[in-house]
């Protein structure tokens, strides 16, 4: 079992975005997640990230699509 890299380095890399890499309450370690798009909202995309190992689902994120700019005129 892998257990060579430890997490919080941050240096040289570039690919961030998608090597995120959350605590997982399983594993009980800091793993890599994949994200699931869960539902599509006026205001954004709300993404589920699970651990890539085990499946547990560890966090969700909502993130603001291009569907800003709608303006609510009172
Ligand atoms: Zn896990």
């Amino acid at each position: 079992m892998p257990a060579g890299r430890r997490p919080g380095g941050g240096g040289g890399s570039y690919k961030d975005l998608e090597a995120t890499r959350l605590m997982c309450p399983r594993c009980r370690v800091a793993q890599p997640v994949r994200r699931r798009l869960l539902l599509v909202l006026p205001s954004g995309e709300k993404y589920s990230y699970t651990c890539a190992v085990c499946g547990e689902e560890v966090g969700s994120k909502l993130e603001k699509g291009a569907a800003e700019g709608v303006l609510w005129r009172p």
